[in-house]
């Protein structure tokens, strides 16, 4: 170990605080992890940043796995035969089930009277009565041996160290900005490589006030959070100024901001460290070595859980059968993505639009030539009747000819094809000030608090086209209460600069970016000067980035990019560049809330839906979990990334059926049985589902069409919740207050109904995942030592 070196990184972590508005720099990694790379990662990345400007339809790009190889044929031989086992070994406990259920069928309106009463009086108490014997034994699969992965030793201690190189940077910039990191990996980073921890995670436990024995509800509060509005309450005002400098907000202590000595201590991410950071990642994800090991790895993964549940699989339904009163219906499930303008179903929207034409026929609703139309007349002038209307004339569900048709897809958010409707309907900011919106929106939060385990975190639009959108989003907020306890939000930002720009609105990208960010800056320092925004930024959980990501972008990010404010071209900055300077003015703002004790926020896009693969890197870089994912399922060296970092994806595969990818190939089984941590959500429930329950669909297709386990199901449930932005106490509610620690310590099943066998395997394959790589590394250093003690050592060794 180089004690030099430790001592080094050791201070470039505490050096954050030291200079004021200078970048945060970690250059230093604490461990030689020098591979057969470098100096040439600049290189390799540009290469292939370049590739994917030219041809973004690569039929097999350097990253991917072969596409038609034999392995992969004999893949999907394999899985139609383990689906096929699976599902016989399923069939007895159904037949005992079955049998179960019959004899407990219920005879007369009575009996079902006397059973609801019996239900309501036995609420969801994590029932203390009858504490579940903890079940943590069952059947492990070992591998011994010295050679254990099959590649060669040099090979492997090359691939590792990139591993943990790329783990090593998504570390600093979560930490940076405030946002998570899984647990397990960073004990066992840092665990061998004897560094501090940027933040030691005993210290980070937040204390729980929450009970062994608590109910599985929060309590609820008596006031509505909006009412506390009084503006006497309001923190002061700190009398700061902000101002955004290279795209990146700088806030100073002072009126004027001249003097740099005034600004304020707050950590800003590093530009070049950035795409030097982005240039290493992009050449680890095509290196052949590491490629092929971290397919290995995720094969072995695959393997090892199909063994899992032939061995378990009895025990884990007998686990979950023990449990009183909990079943997938009563736990916790979080949407961890859905949009807010199309998170009704067809029928719930065709139905509230009759009943605004009968209740409201002349109200006006919009400004047409300088007149006011009633809502009778925007029907009329399209000659249409509220008898007329039905689910097939709205005509806003995918189908068939969306599929790669994300323009398509675009135009399906306009009833009957009408952009006036959707104006009227589904905007928050029109003529009505957002008025029928904010019903229908209070209808499906109904709909998710009659259901009580529902949960959902709905995006809202933030274009950054004027600096009053906030204000404006955040009094639709309060002046119509729009809030349940059900729902949190999240913000999208479109990638829309392109088209602001040729409208004349836009006149550079910084513009946008002040837009977006510069607000949210006031009203930290002083929450007086936009109180609805202040109150409505309590309940937003984080950013969102989103567009269609497989239109073609015509610039690689890198250090040659024009600043924001020099970014005046009518081409629209690629995705990598949004990220970034989200991120960064994300990052500086988390501090100053934490600073002030507010909220802080995440960053989780859109990413690896569709288009090129280096979003998947961005993503992996700077935000806290992505949605959709797709992507990954051709560079296996970044799954095995996700995997390892346990970054949270987001996966909603009936839209991807519409959009991107035939449900078939989906990659979700896949993914969830090497254990990454994925969750279901619904995306756009106004264009793919049925159901006034459209998560409950999405997982019963999923279910279905892939045979999952309800231990499976509950699983999924579990990550949603664990990677939603509902807050500490929350979670400790509905997870149990232990639910951060690692492994089966953290799972309370009472609650969860996953089995602490099913989490046991997930923790023990990860931390043995980790020390694989952790232990090469090391392993190499140790030998490298040896290599060069027995000179200095000789003399004192006797001879023999
Ligand atoms: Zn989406």
């Amino acid at each position: 170990m180089d004690l030099s070196k430790s001592s080094e990184w050791q201070k470039a972590l505490s050096s954050q605080r030291s200079l004021p508005g200078t970048p945060v720099s970690h250059k230093h990694f604490p461990i030689d992890l020098r591979t057969s790379m470098d100096g040439k990662f600049k290189e390799i990345a540009e290469e292939l940043l370049a590739h994917s400007l030219v041809d973004s339809e690569m039929r097999s790009a350097p990253y991917e796995f072969p596409e038609d190889s034999p392995i992969e044929q004999l893949e999907e031989k394999r899985h139609r035969l383990e689906r096929q086992i699976s599902q016989d070994i399923r069939l007895e406990p159904e037949i005992l089930l079955r049998a179960k259920q019959d004899f407990l069928k219920i005879d007369s309106i009575v009996d079902l009277e006397h059973l609801k009463e019996q239900d309501e009086a036995t609420v969801d108490h994590a029932s203390k009565e009858r504490e579940p014997v903890l079940e943590r034994e069952f059947q492990r699969v070992f591998i011994s041996g010295e050679e254990k992965c099959g590649v060669p030793f040099t090979d492997l201690v090359d691939a590792a160290k990139c591993v943990v190189r790329a783990l090593l940077i998504r570390e600093k910039y979560m930490a940076l900005s405030m946002q998570g990191f899984c647990r397990t990996t960073t004990r066992l980073l840092h665990d061998f490589s004897h560094t501090p921890l940027h933040a030691s995670p005993s210290k980070e436990v937040p204390e729980t006030p929450v009970d062994t024995d608590a109910p599985v509800h929060p309590p609820v509060s008596e006031i509505h959070p909006y009412e506390r509005q009084d503006s006497t309450n309001l923190p002061s005002d700190l009398g700061y100024t902000c101002k955004m400098m290279g795209g990146v907000v700088h806030v100073y202590t002072k009126e004027s901001p001249v003097d740099r000595c005034m600004e304020l201590d707050l950590p800003y991410p590093d530009l070049q460290e950035f795409n030097a950071d982005m240039n290493v990642m992009m050449a680890l994800i095509i290196n052949g070595p590491v490629k092929s090991f971290c397919y290995r790895r995720l094969q072995y993964l695959s393997s090892k859980f199909q063994m899992h549940i032939l061995l378990n699989e009895m025990k884990e339904l007998a686990a979950q059968k023990k449990v009183p009163h909990r079943d997938f219906y009563n736990i916790r499930k979080v949407d961890t993505h859905i949009h807010a303008s199309s998170c009704m179903n067809q029928k719930h929207l065709l139905r509230f639009i009759k009943r605004a034409m009968k209740k409201y026929p002349d109200e006006i609703v919009h400004i047409e030539g300088g007149q006011g139309q009633t809502l009778m007349e925007v029907f009329e002038s399209m000659n249409l009747t509220a008898y007329d209307l039905s689910v097939d004339t709205l005509d806003m569900h995918a189908d068939r000819n969306t599929f790669h048709r994300f323009d398509k897809f675009n135009a399906k958010y306009n009833p009957i094809g009408e952009s006036i409707l959707r104006e009227i309907f589904i905007k928050t900011d029109n003529y009505i000030k957002g008025k029928y919106f904010a019903h229908i929106i209070k209808e499906v939060m109904s709909d998710l608090e009659e259901s009580k385990y529902q949960n959902a975190e709905l995006r809202l639009s933030i274009y950054g086209r004027s600096r009053d959108e906030w204000d404006s989003l955040a009094q639709w907020i309060i002046t119509h209460t729009v809030y349940s306890r059900n729902v949190r939000w999240l913000i999208q930002i479109p990638r829309l600069f392109d088209v602001y720009h040729t409208k004349k609105q836009l006149g550079n990208f910084q513009q946008m970016l002040e837009n977006i960010f510069l607000p949210l800056f006031e009203v930290t320092v002083n929450p007086h000067s936009h109180p609805e925004l202040h109150l409505f930024l309590q309940h937003v959980v984080g950013f969102d980035s989103v567009d269609d990501e497989s239109k073609p972008e015509h610039h690689v990010f890198n250090l040659d990019s024009p600043l924001p404010g020099s970014w005046t071209e009518e081409d629209n900055p690629p995705y990598s560049y949004y990220l970034y300077y989200t991120y960064a003015n994300m990052t500086v703002l988390n501090h100053l809330r934490r600073k002030r004790g507010f909220n802080t926020f995440v960053l989780r896009p859109h990413c690896g839906e569709a288009g090129p693969i280096h979003h998947l890197v961005s993503g992996f870089m700077l935000s806290a979990n992505i949605s959709h994912g797709l992507l990954l399922r051709k560079a296996p060296v970044l799954q095995y990334l996700y995997y390892l970092a346990q970054v949270g994806i987001a996966m909603s595969p009936l839209s991807n059926n519409s959009l991107f990818l035939s449900y078939h190939r989906n990659p979700l089984p896949e993914y969830l049985s090497r254990g990454l941590m994925v969750s279901l959500s619904t995306d756009d429930p106004l264009q793919f589902h049925f159901t006034k329950e459209p998560l409950m669909e999405e997982y019963s297709i999923a279910a279905q069409v892939w045979k999952l386990s309800s231990c499976d199901m509950c699983e999924l449930a579990r990550n949603s919740v664990l990677m939603s932005g509902f807050s500490h106490k929350t979670k400790s509610y509905w997870l149990g207050p232990d639910y951060m620690k690692e492994g089966p310590e953290g799972n309370d099943i009472r609650r969860s109904n996953v089995p602490d066998i099913r989490v046991s395997y997930r923790h023990e394959t990860l931390c043995e995942e980790l020390q694989l790589i952790t232990h090469a590394v090391r392993t190499q250093e140790l030998e490298n030592m040896e290599e060069e003690a027995p000179l200095s050592m000789a003399p004192d060794l006797p001879k023999h």
